[in-house]
């Protein structure tokens, strides 16, 4: 009998470390940690600041619904920022109709992104956030246009934009 429990233990930890490298990923939920500590705050502290809608894109990653945000439309010139912390994220000159239903660019401005790999529709996708305040944003494909052949796909609760 113990013979035979030691020997079924002998094949379920390593099985268990074996599943928990695999399923780890799949936890990557949550907003990604803030670069500035000017930005680190509670999770009450953002739901404070920001609207529903906002708090939900920001702060737990969720994605709105597409064509429900009016810069999806947004052709003006002028400044993308970040609906968090106000740190200007695209420019409209990178704004194409994607026909998606997100607001979309070719190309962000310089170090106002970064990137991780999400896992959360199981297939393996770039998530990108804000660089200051770690604030998601959305994500980015590889079927854009040239010049960068870049998508990024962002929730337009996520950002503000202000004209020219
Ligand atoms: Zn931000």
């Amino acid at each position: 009998m113990n013979n035979f429990f030691s020997r079924r233990n002998f094949i379920l930890i390593p099985l268990a470390s074996f599943l928990k490298f695999f399923l780890k990923p799949l936890k990557v939920y949550a907003a990604s940690k803030e670069t500035n500590e000017d930005w680190s705050l509670s999770k009450d502290e953002w739901r404070k600041r920001l609207s529903p809608a906002s708090f939900n894109v920001l702060r737990e990653e969720g994605t709105e619904r597409p064509f429900s945000s009016a810069l999806n439309d947004e052709k003006r010139k002028g400044i993308f920022y970040c609906a968090g912390c106000n740190l200007a994220l695209f420019s409209s000159e990178n704004k194409y109709n994607s026909g998606t239903g997100w607001p979309s660019f070719w190309a962000s401005l310089e170090n106002a992104i970064e990137t991780k790999i999400d896992f959360k529709l199981i297939v393996p996708r770039t998530e990108y956030h804000c660089s200051r305040c770690g604030g998601h944003q959305g994500h980015v494909f590889n079927d854009g246009p040239q010049p960068t052949g870049k998508r990024y796909c962002n929730n337009g609760v996520a950002l503000t934009f202000e004209p020219e």
